[in-house]
């Protein structure tokens, strides 16, 4: 079986599953990920908003269009990561995903994440980088790296976490564009040491 297949596999899963029936019934459909599945690196935001959930492809709106301009700037193509979000359904009028639907998502984020088994996951936004970094404060620590275990199949496995603000958040901010510009250097330097 490929990577993309178990990831077609885990899809139906969620559907069969019948996970956060509620904002599966308010959206159009689910919104598992999008990219290279036999990537070293991962993206994670939030939750898919109204673009996403008309294509059915994550970060493709505003906020995907600052995505692609980050990885242009340090020369990684969309096709080659692998790009997905916390919970799969467009939460109603873009409102933040609650802390249920969050929760169960998380073992499908797992499962994605023990099917990549990327050496770099980047978290975009808080949402994401305190599900994988539980003490997150992205204020102090975006950008920094740092190494932690996953139980993934049962099998510890190491995995570098790089929290990001989310690119919305530059959308809004201006000051914030530089910072994540910066910050998303760590991506391709890590993947460097690594190999
Ligand atoms: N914001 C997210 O967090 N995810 C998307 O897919 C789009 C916007």
């Amino acid at each position: 079986m490929t990577n993309q297949e178990r990831l077609d596999a885990l899809a139906q899963e969620i559907l069969d599953s019948n996970v956060c029936p509620e904002l599966a019934d308010q959206a159009n459909r689910l919104v598992l990920g999008s990219g290279n599945p036999d990537t070293d690196i991962m993206f994670v935001g939030e939750a898919p908003g109204k673009k996403e959930d008309s294509t059915g492809k994550p970060f493709v709106g505003a906020s995907g269009k600052f995505l692609d301009e980050m990885l242009a700037s340090v020369g990684i193509k969309r096709e080659d990561v692998y790009i997905t979000n916390i919970v799969k359904y467009r939460p109603p009028d873009n409102r933040d995903p609650t802390v249920a639907e969050k929760k169960e998502f998380w073992p499908y984020l797992l499962k994605q994440i023990a099917i990549i088994k990327p050496k770099v996951i980047a978290t975009l936004g808080k949402h994401s980088g305190t599900a994988l970094i539980p003490h997150l404060i992205i204020k102090t620590d975006h950008g920094i790296a740092r190494n932690i275990k996953m139980l993934l199949n049962g099998i510890e496995e190491q995995m570098t976490i790089v929290p990001l603000y989310h690119p919305a958040a530059a959308l809004y901010n201006g000051s914030l564009r530089q910072t994540l510009l910066e910050d998303f250097q760590a991506v391709p330097k890590i993947i460097k040491e690594n190999s």
